[in-house]
C-alpha cells in the first residue's frame, strides 16, 4: 500500500478549550478500538493538536478506512505521504511522484495549499504555492490551476515531517464514544432503535442495550437478530453489554389481568422500569427508545407520557421528531436495515390488542396495574436476576 499513514480530522472537538485533551485522548481510545479487527499494526500518535494513524508495514487499507469511517469525532480521513525535509527541490520532485502515483489522469483543476507550521522554513506559505504549482505544471502539461474550484487541493503541511495529502474521506462526525457518559437503548428488533442507539452514541454517549423476549413464544432467532444488530451499531459505539430479559411471565400476566386495550402500555411500562434498573446498575444516566411521536397507539403524546411517567432518569428519544422515511435512510445507511426488517416475531407483537387507547388515562392506567399488585414486584425482580448478559 502506497499509504503509511492517515492524517485525521476532527472539528467539533477542537473547540473544546480546556477539556480538549480528553477529547483527543477519547477519539485515540476509540480509534484503537475500531482498528482492532483490522488486519495489520497500527500505531497512533498525537502531534500538535494533530492525531495520527501510522500503519506498521503492511495492512488492509479499505478495512482501514471502512473502521475509521466509523468512529464518532471524525470528519475527514487523508491518506498520507510523510516526506523528509531535504530542501525544495526534493519536495517538488516527491510531490509531482505523489501526484502521478495517486492520479493517473492528469486532466483536473488544481491548486496548492501549503502550510508552513515551522517557521525556520525558508520559504513562505504563498511563495510554496506558487513554486510547487509551476513544478507541477511542468511536470503534467494536462493540469491547469484553479484557485477558488479546484478539483483537487493538494495540502502541504512543512512541520518536521512534510505531510503531504489530497483527498479527504468524510467521517461520521459527531463526538468520540465516552467523552459524554452512558446510556441504556432499549434495542428491539425494529427499525428504530438500532437507529436510536446510533444517534444517541454520536453524541459521545456509550452504551449498553436491553432487550425484552418472550420465549417460546418468540424465538431464538428473533433474538439472534437482536444481538446481530447490536454487533452492527457497536462499530460505532464501541463494546456493548446487552440485557436478555425473559418478559414472557410478566407478559402473560398482563394478558390475563388488565384490558387488552392498555396491553401495550402496561408493558412498556415495566419495560422501561426494568431497564432503569439495569442502567443504575451499570451507571448509565439515561434511557433510548427509538420511539417517534404518533408512529403508532403506544407513541402518542398520551402514551409517552404514560410510559415516560414510571421513569426517575431521562429517556432521550432522538427520533421524536422524525418521519418513519427518514429513519429507514439513517438505518440503510448505518446498514441496520437489512437485518431489522428480518420477518421475526417481536414480544409485543405476539400479545397485541386489536384496538389499543390511543390516549391512555393514567388513573385508569393505574388502577388497572393494581390487578397485577400481588404477584408483580417477584416477577420483576426475577426478571431481573436471570436476565442474560451478552458482550458483543
Ligand atoms: P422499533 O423499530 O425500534 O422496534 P417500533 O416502531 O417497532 O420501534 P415499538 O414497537 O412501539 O416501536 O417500540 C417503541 C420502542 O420501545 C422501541 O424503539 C424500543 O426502544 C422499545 N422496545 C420495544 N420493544 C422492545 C423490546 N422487545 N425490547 C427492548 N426494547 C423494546
Ligand atoms: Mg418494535
Amino acid at each position: 500500500m502506497y499509504y503509511k499513514s492517515f492524517l485525521i480530522k476532527y472539528a467539533e472537538i477542537a473547540i473544546k478549550g480546556k477539556n480538549r485533551y480528553l477529547f483527543e485522548n477519547a477519539l485515540i481510545k476509540q480509534i484503537k478500538i475500531a482498528l482492532d479487527d483490522v488486519e495489520g499494526d497500527f500505531y497512533i500518535r498525537k502531534e500538535q493538536g494533530r492525531i495520527y494513524v501510522d500503519a506498521q508495514g503492511g495492512y488492509d487499507y479499505d478495512d482501514a478506512v471502512d473502521a475509521l469511517r466509523h468512529v464518532f469525532g471524525i470528519v475527514g480521513i487523508c491518506p498520507l505521504v510523510q516526506l523528509a525535509d531535504n530542501g525544495f527541490s526534493v519536495l517538488a520532485e516527491d510531490v509531482a511522484g505523489y501526484l502521478d502515483r495517486v492520479y493517473p489522469d492528469k486532466h483536473f483543476t488544481f491548486k496548492v495549499n501549503a502550510r508552513r507550521a515551522r517557521k525556520d522554513y525558508p520559504m513562505e506559505s504563498m511563495e510554496i504555492n506558487a513554486a510547487l504549482g509551476e513544478k507541477l505544471l511542468e511536470a503534467f502539461p494536462d493540469l491547469s490551476v484553479d484557485v477558488h474550484h479546484p478539483d483537487v487541493t493538494l495540502c502541504v503541511e512543512i512541520r518536521d515531517q512534510i505531510n503531504v495529502y489530497s483527498e479527504v474521506i468524510k467521517g461520521p462526525g459527531g463526538m468520540p464514544v465516552g467523552t459524554n457518559g452512558k446510556a441504556m437503548l432499549l434495542l428491539s428488533g425494529g427499525i428504530d432503535s438500532p437507529v436510536a442507539g446510533y444517534m444517541i452514541a454520536k453524541r459521545g454517549v456509550s452504551i449498553d442495550a436491553v432487550y425484552f423476549h418472550a420465549p417460546p413464544y418468540t424465538s431464538e432467532r428473533a433474538k439472534q437478530k437482536v444481538i446481530d444488530l447490536a454487533k452492527i451499531i457497536s462499530a460505532y459505539t464501541g463494546p456493548i453489554c446487552l440485557h436478555i430479559v425473559n418478559f414472557t411471565e410478566i407478559q402473560l400476566a398482563i394478558y390475563d389481568r388488565c384490558p387488552h386495550a392498555e396491553l401495550t402500555i402496561i408493558m412498556r411500562r415495566y419495560m422501561m422500569k426494568i431497564a432503569e434498573y439495569f442502567a443504575k446498575e451499570s451507571g448509565c444516566l439515561g434511557l433510548i427508545t427509538g420511539e417517534s411521536i404518533g408512529q403508532v397507539a403506544s407513541q402518542t403524546m398520551q402514551s409517552l407520557a404514560a410510559t415516560n411517567e414510571v421513569c426517575t432518569i431521562p429517556v432521550y428519544r432522538p427520533l421524536i421528531g422524525f418521519d418513519k422515511q427518514e429513519i429507514v435512510e439513517i438505518s440503510e445507511k448505518i446498514r441496520t436495515y437489512e437485518t431489522s426488517i428480518l420477518p421475526y416475531e417481536d414480544c409485543c407483537t405476539i400479545f397485541v390488542a386489536k384496538h389499543p387507547v390511543t390516549k391512555p388515562s393514567l388513573n385508569v392506567i393505574h388502577k388497572d396495574e393494581m390487578k397485577l399488585s400481588d404477584q408483580i414486584d417477584h416477577m420483576v425482580s426475577e426478571a431481573i436476576e436471570t436476565a442474560e448478559k451478552v458482550y458483543v
